[in-house]
């Protein structure tokens, strides 16, 4: 066993896992830093990095009550101006009784924990709890693809499993949970939405605890590395693993929608100091 009793999955740290077993060993286990890399490639991975952050916080200012118009006078880059009037436009066609943006909840997950980290949790008005994710990605994958990442699977299964909590007042079924990405670089067509049932929670319950299982068996040193070169060229650790020196273009990342930046880098993954205890 090489993981702390105390260690906390995310959703990110399972899909680094199903990626690259070794990624999560370098990145959770090992903590190892990226290798120092100033290549053309990374500084404007980074900088996409930065806009979908700045984005992601004028989302949570304007629903955390900001005007409208004092975040648009903000701006000051055109893609991140764009990105935010089509969260307007697609937010302006809710209609939710209740919100909870850049809402944690912390969960049992066999004998660990995992977070989820939500951009927005939104009841409606006939008692949907709706799950939302505003996604900055040049492309929109194929649903398929979609439908078997690890945030879709952990999002729905551990709003269910924590709402007691934070809806005492709502009996929530599976089945009335519906989790959608919003792919905001587009203005039209934006939107992927899964429903969940309680067939969907059962096999995500196993799923995730037999995944968590498979991964406190094995000891450090053991972690395989991909298959699939392909995730490498696009991997901060590639030179670490002798997997090549030059870090992929974002234009070859733009040929690979299913290549998830944020979490090759890791930027966006979440602080777990604070989450809502289950
Ligand atoms: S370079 Fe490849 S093998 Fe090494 S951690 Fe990254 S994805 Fe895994």
């Amino acid at each position: 066993m090489s993981i702390d009793p105390d260690f906390i999955f995310s959703a990110n740290s399972l899909q680094d896992y199903v990626d690259c077993p070794r990624r999560f060993e370098l990145k959770y286990l090992l903590k190892r830093d990226w290798p120092a890399e100033e290549s053309e490639p990374v500084l404007e991975w980074e900088h996409e990095l930065e806009l979908g952050t700045r984005f992601h916080q004028l989302v949570y200012q304007y629903l955390s009550g900001l005007p409208e118009e004092a975040l648009l006078a903000s701006i000051n880059d055109s893609d991140v101006e764009s990105w935010f009037r089509n969260f307007l436009a697609f937010y302006r066609q809710q209609e939710f009784s209740q919100i909870f943006p850049e809402f944690r909840v912390r969960i049992p997950l066999g004998n660990y924990q995992a977070v989820a980290v939500y951009d927005l949790l939104a009841l409606t008005p006939d008692k949907r709890l709706v799950i939302l994710d505003w996604k900055t990605s040049r492309k929109i994958p194929r649903q398929a693809w979609v439908s078997d990442h690890m945030q879709t699977i952990l999002y729905p299964y551990a709003a269910l499993e924590s709402a007691g909590n934070f809806l005492p007042q709502v009996t929530l079924t599976a089945e009335s949970i519906q989790m959608t990405y919003v792919y905001v670089r587009h203005a039209i067509d934006n939107t992927l939405t899964f429903s969940y049932s309680a067939e969907h929670h059962t096999h995500n319950r196993s799923h995730l605890e037999q995944l968590v299982s498979e991964i406190a068996a094995l000891e450090l040193g053991a972690f395989p590395l991909t298959e699939e070169k392909r995730r490498c060229k696009f991997c901060v650790y590639r030179s670490l693993c002798e997997r090549g020196e030059n870090a992929g273009s974002l234009a070859e990342l733009e040929a690979e929608p299913e290549l998830d930046l944020d979490a090759l880098l890791g930027g966006l993954d979440f602080d777990a100091q604070d989450e809502i205890a289950f």
